[in-house]
Parts: structure tokens; C-alpha cells; sequence
């Protein structure tokens, strides 16, 4: 079935009326990045997930080490865009090496970027693996940061990327982010909205719970509040929107996000075909009045119902 689906559908994304809209991969390590780049429909990687490449190791990779890993991916998409996430080691997904304390709400807790606190040369060598990894490569990665909630998190962090020469962003997942937009794009150069988490913290409703599902659905007018907010903040500052959580694989919503502002679009690669298809079928116009439907609506059931009203 995926076969037929990449069949029908090519790349590059637009819309109907020719807006680009970057149709990228989130990828986990060499091998899916190959297999993600050998599907022949994706502009690059917006998001490689390097903790989850790192999950059962009981000592931290070496550098060099680190430095092929990434190279692998970075050479699969051979000068397409890449972009590396930090690690995002903590909650659902712990690091062995990372010693993490015990934490009664690990999602609240010390995870992602905020491990800097405690683990400074755990970020330094993955830093300075990405640089390495860099060096000679079809193309330069970008590298953002997951969970960063204020401003002077953004500015620390893209002091150490563009040190080393990189192109540094930030994940937009916190609500504290979100709603700092405009000054967190003053610091970065890109920011990518992980619908996930951003969900999970904006309705308080843990993304594993499967009894809050109708709460941790990214159809929920408040979470696309914030990412309107985001998108105007990227197209004030003229800098790149991604999202590249779960919502981003969904058609529909792939639409109305990019109705929202949003410039790139990253999803699991199979889920990639069917959303750059339906994109080519809607104008940016029918996407910007679905958007404005789906803010505006009560519930994420009504939201959808409008969404699909203006696009079909
Ligand atoms: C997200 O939170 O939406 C995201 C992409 O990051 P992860 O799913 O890895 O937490
Ligand atoms: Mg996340």
C-alpha cells in the first residue's frame, strides 16, 4: 500500500497554487534515514530523534562514534536538509548513561535541553560529534534543542551551535515557548513545534494516556492557537516554522498548519505521500480559511468537521 501511495505521489510539496511546503522525514538512526531517503519522496530530515539511537547503551557514545552516526544520516539525504535534535533523554525516554534522579513527574521533570544543567559535556560531545559529522558533508545540519521553555534556554543554546559553525533552532513544545515566539526567534535561526508535547503540556494530559485521547488530539483549538501564534511570530521574523510531531502526519491537519504559518512539515516517511497528495489538491488560501475555522472552533470534532468543509 505504501508503494501505492508513493506511486501517486512525487514531491516536491506545494500547494495547488505553487506555495513550497518541505515534506521532510523523522528519522532514528542510519538505517531508517536510508530507508526514509530511498522512499525518493522526501526534501531531507526535519527530525533525527539521536536519543532513541542511544537507548540501550549503558556508557555514553564516544565522540567518534557519535560523529558516524550522524554522518550516516546526514550522507543518506546527501545534501538535502537535515535536521539533528539534541538529546531528548528523560520521561518516556531515559538515557542509561544519563544517571536521571528519580522524579515523581518525569514529564515535568529533567529532560531534553534541561540536562544541560547537570550533564554539560553530555550536549558538549554531541555538539562537537554534530561539527565533526559536518565537516566535508554534502550539506551543513541544522541542530535544535527539545523542550526549551524560555528565552535565555534558546540563547545558551545557539551560542554553543553557531560556535561550532552550525545552524542552531529550537523546539517548540513548551506552551512557554510557544507563547515567546517572537522573542525566541530574535535567538534562533529556525524553530521546529512538536505537537506532541506541545499538546501533552498545553492540556495538561499526558500524551500516553490512552483514557485522555480526546484531550491529546492536536485538533484542540487552543493547542492550534499557539501554533498560529508561532507561525505569525516565523513569517514577522522571516525565519523557517517546522512541525514535526504527530499532527504533521495527519492530511487534514498537515493543511491547516500550514494555513497556520508553518513553512515544513515532518512526519514518519510513510505517512509522507498521503499528506504531500492532499496537499497538492488545496490552494494556501483554502488552507489559511480552514486554519481560521479550526482556531475558531468549540471542540477538535467541530474543528475537523469545519477543516474538512473548506478542503474537501
Ligand atoms: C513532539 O513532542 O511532538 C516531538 C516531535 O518530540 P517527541 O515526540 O520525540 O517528544
Ligand atoms: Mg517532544
Amino acid at each position: 500500500q505504501l508503494a501505492a501511495e508513493v506511486a501517486q505521489w512525487r514531491g516536491p510539496g506545494r500547494t495547488a497554487d505553487g506555495h513550497a511546503v518541505a515534506i521532510l522525514g523523522n528519522v532514528a538512526d542510519g538505517v531508517s534515514a536510508r530507508s526514509a531517503a530511498d522512499l525518493g519522496i522526501l526534501a531531507g530530515v526535519g527530525l533525527f530523534r539521536t536519543e532513541l539511537a542511544f537507548l540501550e547503551r549503558p556508557d555514553e557514545p564516544s565522540v567518534a562514534q557519535q560523529q558516524s552516526l550522524y554522518r550516516e544520516v546526514i550522507d543518506a539525504f546527501d545534501g538535502d536538509k537535515v535536521v539533528i535534535r539534541t538529546l531528548d533523554a528523560g520521561s518516556d525516554k531515559p538515557l542509561r548513561f544519563v544517571n536521571h534522579p528519580h522524579e515523581d513527574n518525569p514529564a515535568m521533570g529533567v529532560r531534553g535541553n534541561r540536562i544541560v544543567a547537570t550533564h554539560p559535556e553530555i550536549r558538549e560531545h554531541q555538539l562537537d560529534a554534530i561539527a565533526a559529522a559536518a565537516d566535508g558533508a554534502g550539506a551543513v545540519p541544522w541542530v535544535m534543542a527539545p523542550m526549551v521553555a524560555t528565552v535565555a534556554e534558546a540563547r545558551e543554546f545557539a551560542a554553543q551551535v553557531r560556535e561550532r559553525g552550525l545552524t542552531p533552532g529550537v523546539m517548540i513544545e513548551v506552551p512557554s515557548a510557544a507563547v515567546q515566539a517572537e522573542k525566541i526567534l530574535a535567538e534562533v535561526d529556525f524553530v521546529s513545534i512538536g505537537t506532541n508535547d506541545l499538546t501533552q503540556y498545553t492540556m495538561a494530559a499526558d500524551r500516553m494516556s490512552a483514557e485522555l485521547a480526546a484531550l491529546t488530539d492536536p485538533w484542540q483549538p487552543a493547542v492550534l492557537a499557539l501554533v498560529e501564534r508561532v507561525g505569525a511570530a516565523g513569517r514577522a521574523a522571516d525565519k523557517p516554522v517546522g512541525v514535526c510531531g504527530e499532527a504533521a502526519a495527519d492530511p487534514l491537519l498537515a493543511c491547516v498548519l500550514v494555513g497556520l504559518g508553518v513553512s515544513s512539515l515532518s512526519c514518519a516517511p510513510a505517512a509522507a505521500a498521503p499528506v504531500g497528495r492532499k496537499l497538492a489538491t488545496v490552494t494556501l488560501d483554502q488552507c489559511a480559511a480552514a486554519a481560521q475555522a479550526a482556531v475558531a472552533a468549540d471542540s477538535p470534532v467541530d474543528g475537523r468537521a469545519a477543516a474538512r468543509a473548506v478542503l474537501g
